[in-house]
Parts: C-alpha cells; sequence; structure tokens
C-alpha cells in the first residue's frame, strides 16, 4: 500500500466503491470519468506502479485481468458487440493513475485515438 495512491486507498477501503469484481488479486469497479457506455477498471490489489515494473513472476497477473475483464464483458453485455481492454503506461502511454490497472470499455463503436 502506496498511502497517496488512490486505487490503493480504494483496494484498502479508504475511498468508496462500488465493487464489482473481487478476488485475492484484482478488484474491479467503474472508471469515474468513463470514456464509453461501459467502462470499468480491474486493478491490482498489490501497488505495482506499471507494466514496466511488472517482476517476471507478475507476468501471469496481466493473463488473470484479462480473464476477468473477459468475464465482465459478458456479465455487463458487451461481449457479443465488442470491446476495447487498454493498459496504459507511462507518460507518453497516457497513464494517469500510477497503479497498474486495465480498462474495459465498450458499449458503443470505439474509435482509434492517438
Ligand atoms: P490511466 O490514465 O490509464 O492511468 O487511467 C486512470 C483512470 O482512473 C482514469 O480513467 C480516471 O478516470 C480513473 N479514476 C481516477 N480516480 C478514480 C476513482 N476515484 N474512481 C474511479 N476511477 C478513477
Ligand atoms: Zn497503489
Amino acid at each position: 500500500m502506496t498511502t497517496a495512491c488512490v486505487f490503493c486507498k480504494i483496494v484498502a477501503g479508504e475511498i468508496p466503491s462500488e465493487l464489482l469484481y473481487q478476488d485475492e488479486e484484482v478488484i474491479a469497479f467503474r472508471d469515474i470519468n468513463p470514456a464509453a457506455p461501459t467502462h470499468l477498471l480491474v486493478v491490482s490489489r498489490k501497488h505495482i506502479p506499471s507494466l514496466l515494473h511488472l517482476t517476471e513472476a507478475e507476468i501471469p497477473l496481466i493473463g488473470h485481468m484479462t480473464r476477468v475483464a473477459n468475464q465482465l464483458a459478458r456479465e455487463h453485455g458487451i461481449a457479443e458487440s465488442g470491446y476495447r481492454l487498454v493498459i496504459n503506461c507511462g507518460g507518453h502511454g497516457g497513464q494517469l493513475v500510477p497503479h497498474l490497472h486495465m480498462h474495459l470499455l465498450g458499449g458503443r463503436r470505439l474509435k482509434w485515438s492517438q
């Protein structure tokens, strides 16, 4: 836990959120500033600053986050219409919160944006 980290605070329950999923490795909740009709975040419980900071042993966590995001896509009715999973990394990658998380976006046809 990093005390200043907003996602660590959500994981610790210090900032309230509507948990859509939780297990030993990750939690999921709605993005506060949705970029699509469905915009969920799958967040590691552990404070890992970014993709770049993953150790070899932590690489399988990305597969687990993908599995959870796929399940959430089915539950939220966007699996058949299509969706996007995004992990931003670093400044040029558009990462604002330095705690590993995967975006699940769907509910409309998404444009490619750079
Ligand atoms: P990123 O730019 O990939 O780091 O994405 C961070 C995301 O976290 C943004 O889409 C924010 O809208 C979202 N966010 C920041 N604070 C909160 C919060 N308290 N609850 C839910 N989502 C948040
Ligand atoms: Zn954190």
